[in-house]
């Protein structure tokens, strides 16, 4: 794992099992996650997309161990996560952390906004409890709350002011990294916007490494600096943002694309409709899952599963159209 490297994910695989019948037997598997590998650099923003359904919130997961990877291995800060002890895992855990998607359903209702962002504060170090109200206010006005809020309840909140709450929570343990799960699909546009500039900064201030998941390909565009492509588990294309919105290269990118509205009517667009339905992650197809749907397959695509190879600078795609 290069030094420049935060996170690094190798072979990564998140199978869910199916049971069936009175003994449980295990029947079949939702492969989740198959066969993932990339790294994030440090201090970078690493936009995920795809449809919903595609395996990327549970990737999410599985790197930040909230979910062990059922195969493969997972590199955070230079250390294999899954070769080393509880104790060591548990103090790594502290520098990755995650903002939910829901940040209604992400917070208890019954405690209190000090109560929320103090709490893991409170677990993870020697703080006093007059040290910890410091803290919980400092973090409060980083998110742009004050004093006012620390005794107020969840519900007492909008939904801007909620994940406000979740981001300061996050950073309540000074991470390095942290994954966001479609944090702003709950929100108004106009309080996204606000949310997406306070990612920004924090991550100026911070010198913070995020891994953005989204299906909002505007908000990928506005936020990354390298984007992955994810398709019924797998990544399909990943590249530097700039260069994938000027130039796709898999089949599933360029349908996916092309259907961001560009906000003028005088320019006329041609969209491209993918046909069929979402593969099933229990009995995906084979060769490259994109098959089924695609209109440039070939014989071959339906036999022989495409890797993800560099075709230019730091582009990766998985498609047999390339050499
Ligand atoms: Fe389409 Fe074949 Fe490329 Fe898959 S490998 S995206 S089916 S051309």
């Amino acid at each position: 794992m290069e030094k420049t490297q935060i996170m690094k994910a190798k072979n990564v695989k998140e199978y869910f099992p199916i049971r069936k019948g009175i003994f449980s037997t295990v029947k079949d598997y939702v492969k989740a996650v198959d066969n993932v590998n990339f790294f994030i650099k440090k201090g970078e923003t690493f936009g995920l997309v795809g449809e919903s359904g595609c395996g990327k919130t549970t990737l999410g997961r599985t790197l930040i161990q909230l979910i062990p990877p059922t195969n493969g291995t997972v590199y955070f800060m230079g250390n294999n996560l899954s070769d080393i002890s509880k104790s060591e895992l548990r103090k790594l855990r502290l520098h990755m952390q995650i903002v939910f998607q829901d940040p209604s359903s992400s917070l208890n209702p019954r405690m209190t906004v000090k109560q929320i962002i103090g709490e893991p504060i409170k677990i993870n170090s020697k703080l006093k409890n007059e040290e910890i109200t410091q803290k919980v206010l400092l973090l409060l006005k980083t998110v742009g709350l004050d004093e006012q809020h620390m005794y107020r309840f969840p519900h007492e909140f909008s939904g801007g002011q909620k994940q406000r709450i979740g981001i300061a929570r996050a950073l309540a343990l000074n991470p390095d990294f942290i994954v966001l799960d479609e944090p702003t699909s709950a929100l108004d546009v106009s309080v996204q916007a606000k949310i997406l500039n306070l990612f920004k900064d924090l991550q100026k201030k911070f010198n913070l490494t995020y891994l953005f998941i989204t299906h909002d390909l505007s908000v990928i565009k506005y936020i990354s600096d390298r984007v992955a492509v994810m398709y019924a588990g797998k990544i399909v294309e990943l590249s530097p943002t700039k260069e994938l919105f000027k130039k796709q290269l898999h089949p599933y990118t360029i349908a996916l694309l092309c259907c961001i509205p560009i906000p003028d009517p005088k320019i006329k667009k041609e969209f491209i409709v993918i046909k069929g339905e979402v593969p099933s992650l229990i009995n995906p197809p084979s060769g490259c899952k994109f098959h089924p749907r695609c209109p440039k397959r070939m014989p071959k695509c339906k036999e022989i599963e495409p890797e993800l190879i560099e075709i230019n600078n730091e582009h990766f795609v998985a498609c047999h159209l390339y050499p």
